[in-house]
């Protein structure tokens, strides 16, 4: 790539990128040049960036001047991944678990308290350099925009420094203090619910704007996960839920009940949550590093696309059940095991991303949006499936700054 500047720096320089063989916009309604279709294509497209935005797409011989010109070569440009789940706030490594699970030991939620000791245990300097370690790891395979989450902390003080660590480096931030039971709460999980609704919401509802349960057997129930979600509502913050990892459960229809803006795994559901999902704006957002992490089954996306449900796809990067930080390789997936075309792939891990955080700003490649860009070393988006475990990400672009 080169990059030549024909003007002199000004304040909101302008940038255009050109000879790109393959724009993905995520909104042909948007673009003039777009063709029809989920990814709203522009072949042989340029887009100009203005300051942190985007200022002009379309057909690469219509393109008006800029500041700066940036020649792509004839290889792909989309939308920087939206990476809606993740949790990065923790210390320890569980790598012996996953040898030990990959020899026969089946995965429960229990591992969870493995990382809660170790997070407990380490200075904040630790744990920020850690998040930042893995935000600029996500950043170097194209993700943008991440939200992660507390949960590895499970007490007032633990869970609040975590979100406080988390505010300062990630785009979206995430109250789990219902992640699991901590150990000396084994005898008394009302009274952990109590604490969740309590003390450690009060600690921790402005340093984030999700809250979060694992709603799932092992870990809350029901009942439980209502109680969580909407204490964290009445406090303002904005309804996921983790529902349907290891078993069918309540969890997708509590958060459709209560509009949560996601539901996230649903690897098993039964006919009535996808129903429900389908008549809802509840995101399903799809973990497939997970399933591929834990040897289990993966999710149908066929079945919920068919019926009409949104679907974001994300990494869940965490230590114990998914820890891969890359959005290539959960498309890659997401084609190979779960059913979805390449493009539905590609929407659902930028505009699905988007829509699972309620955000329209990202995800899409549209006058007006904010510019975070991936150049991909490939003639089409189509590569990401076809390619996989090939780091094809050339170049990054994040709020209209090159990053890589
Ligand atoms: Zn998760």
């Amino acid at each position: 790539m080169t990059t030549t500047t024909t003007a002199p720096l000004a304040a909101a320089t302008s940038t255009l990128v050109t000879n790109i063989a393959t724009l993905v916009t995520n909104d042909h309604d948007a673009v003039e040049d777009a063709e029809d279709g989920l990814l709203g294509l522009v072949r042989d497209a340029a887009v100009v960036i203005a300051g942190d935005r985007v200022a002009w797409v379309g057909a690469a011989d219509r393109a008006p001047a800029a500041d700066n010109r940036v020649d792509a070569g004839g290889r792909t440009l989309l939308p920087g991944f939206v990476d809606s789940h993740s949790h990065l706030l923790f210390a320890g490594d569980r790598g012996e678990e996953f040898a030990a699970r990959m020899s026969g030991r089946p995965y429960t939620a229990g591992g969870i308290r493995t990382t809660v000791e170790a997070t407990r245990a380490a200075p904040d300097e630790r744990l920020a350099a850690n998040l930042v370690r893995h935000v600029r790891e996500a950043l170097r395979q194209g993700t943008t925009t991440l939200e992660t989450k507390s949960g590895y902390g499970l007490t007032v003080e633990d869970e609040a420094r975590a979100l406080r660590i988390a505010e300062e480096h990630v785009d979206e931030v995430t109250y789990l203090g219902a992640h699991v039971v901590p150990p000396e709460y084994a005898d008394d999980p009302a009274g952990y619910v109590d604490l969740v609704t309590g003390p450690m919401l009060d600690a921790c509802a402005l340093h984030a704007r999700w809250v979060d349960v694992f709603c799932e057997r092992g870990a809350f129930d029901g009942d439980q996960a209502r109680a969580i979600l909407t204490a964290g509502m009445a406090r303002g913050l904005v309804p996921r839920v983790h529902a349907g990892q290891l078993g069918p459960g309540p969890g997708v229809r509590l958060a459709v009940e209560l509009d949560a803006a996601s539901a996230d795994h649903c690897t098993h559901l039964t006919d009535a949550d996808v129903d429900a999902l389908a008549n809802s704006r509840t995101v399903a957002t799809l973990l497939p590093g997970c399933d591929f992490s834990t040897r289990a089954p993966y999710p149908d996306a066929r079945r919920l696309l068919d019926a009409g449900v949104t679907v974001a796809l994300s990494t869940d990067c965490n230590p114990g059940s998914s820890y891969t930080s890359s959005m290539p390789f959960c498309v890659a997936l997401a084609v190979r095991e779960l059913g979805m075309t390449p493009d539905e792939a590609v929407w659902a891990a930028t505009a699905g991303g988007a829509a699972a955080l309620r955000r329209i700003d990202i995800g899409r490649v549209t006058p007006g949006a904010r510019a975070d860009l991936v150049l991909l070393d490939a003639p089409s988006h189509v590569h990401l499936a076809y390619r996989p475990g090939v780091p094809l990400v050339a170049a990054v672009w994040q709020r209209g700054t090159r990053v890589l």
